[in-house]
């Protein structure tokens, strides 16, 4: 059943498909375009209906047909094609069959890298399995071609298998998660499904509809510069500014003192002279009124250092990025019982917990479409020590076949 799934996997890991946040061109690197075009190939061959690739957006999206009479919701599912921001050139996978779940893996020759399991216990669950490492070179990419494989395998199976009952189902694989614009121009009408979910979770069972509400602020700071011998009531130093602003977020509340459901302010850059400082914070909260309240503080403080000049110094730039999709996905909670379901059904436990982060359904959720996320397999994801477990990408690919079989009913 899943005898094409790791050729498939390797074939899309050792294909360059960095992302590059400089660009301004969608999808961001030509490197997708391409990758998209063989996934297109790809799903024209595997038999599904209505492949396409849309040029405003760089999605690559097929149709499988229902093959059943009785009307049910349509499904779609879908993967992103790029690779996060680690080197990405000449990936060479190494695949370890039947781990013990207890031995150091070496990444390179030299011996310079390895997977431990001091370093990281994680592995410890993959006794028995075969494991997709680096070669301590790259990243793996698992996230999320472990994702696309296994939809394109599930797509493989049901068209096999004509007697699994299942309603209309749409695949869509997508630019640019990585970099935070991939589903800024997702198009739910052309995809036109119900609902969807996103295959880009971690470990097996993970199966997420909460994330966090996120803005971004840029700060600049407009300093008086004059020679610090004469500068007595005089300078105005704009790093010091900066120094005040940072002073007057509350210091608990940073990613390095959270965790679970409470929120923060990260200050991601600083950089200027006397003359003129920047600053940008992440600002993150899954809950709705506190993340507006976050944004008031940021104004407030600006509000505050203002006040001591008669000219304006500090300027605030703050924008929203994402928002937590529970406050949609709540509104009809079968879909996430449908996906744990399918898991119970197949012996996975589902993990269920809140995101420190979003994902592409957090934007398209927002759109209209109620999308979900659930496990793709990837560990240490975006790294050198990243890898899958080729048993859990099998999973994941059972769980999108059985999805389907059970919204047939
Ligand atoms: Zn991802």
């Amino acid at each position: 059943m899943y005898e094409n799934l790791l050729a498939r996997f390797l074939r899309y890991v050792k294909t360059e498909t960095r992302s590059n946040p400089e660009s301004e061109t969608i999808p961001s690197t030509q490197s997708q375009v391409d990758f998209a075009d063989s996934l297109k190939q790809e799903l024209i061959e595997l038999g599904l209906e209505n492949v396409h690739y849309d040029n405003n957006n760089g999605y690559v999206s097929g149709t499988l047909a229902s093959n059943i009479e009785k009307k049910v919701p349509s499904i779609g599912f879908i993967s992103h094609m790029d690779t996060a921001d680690f080197n990405a050139e000449n990936v060479a996978p190494q695949v370890i069959e039947n781990y013990d779940g207890i031995s150091e893996i070496q990444l390179d020759e030299k011996g310079e890298y390895s997977l431990n399991p001091n370093d990281f216990p994680s592995l410890n669950k993959y006794q028995g399995e075969t494991l997709i490492t680096t070669d301590g070179s790259t990243l793996l990419g698992a996230d999320d071609k472990a994702g696309i494989a296994e939809i394109m395998t599930a797509m493989e199976i049901l068209k096999a298998n004509p007697d699994i009952s299942h309603g209309e189902i749409k695949v869509a694989f997508g630019p640019d998660e990585e970099i935070g614009t991939g589903a800024d121009k997702f198009d739910i009408e052309d995809f036109d499904v119900d609902f969807a979910y996103t295959m880009d979770g971690g470990p097996l069972g993970e199966l997420e509809y909460e994330t966090f509400n996120a803005a971004q602020a840029e700060i600049t700071i407009k300093g008086k510069n004059v020679h610090p011998g004469t500068a007595k009531n005089m300078m105005i130093n704009a790093l010091q500014l900066g120094i005040d602003f940072q002073n007057q977020l509350p210091e608990d509340e940073v990613p390095e003192k959270t965790s679970g459901r409470e929120g923060f302010f990260h200050l991601m850059n600083l950089s200027g002279s006397p003359e003129e400082a920047k600053m940008s914070y992440i600002i993150r909260d899954h809950d709705h009124q506190k993340f507006e309240a976050r944004k008031q503080k940021i104004s407030a403080i600006q509000t505050n250092l203002n006040e001591a000049f008669d000219q304006k110094r500090v300027f605030v730039d703050m924008y929203d990025q994402y928002y937590n999709m529970r406050e949609i996905i709540e509104k009809d909670m079968s879909i996430v019982e449908l996906a744990k379901n399918a898991m119970l059904d197949l012996a996975i436990d589902p993990i269920i917990e809140p995101v420190r982060g979003g994902t592409d359904g957090s934007k398209i959720s927002y759109m209209g479409l109620p999308t979900p996320n659930i496990f793709a397999g990837a560990e240490n994801m975006h790294g050198r020590f990243e890898y899958v477990s080729l048993q859990t990408m099998e999973k994941a690919a059972a769980l999108i076949v059985k999805i389907a079989e059970l919204n047939a009913g």
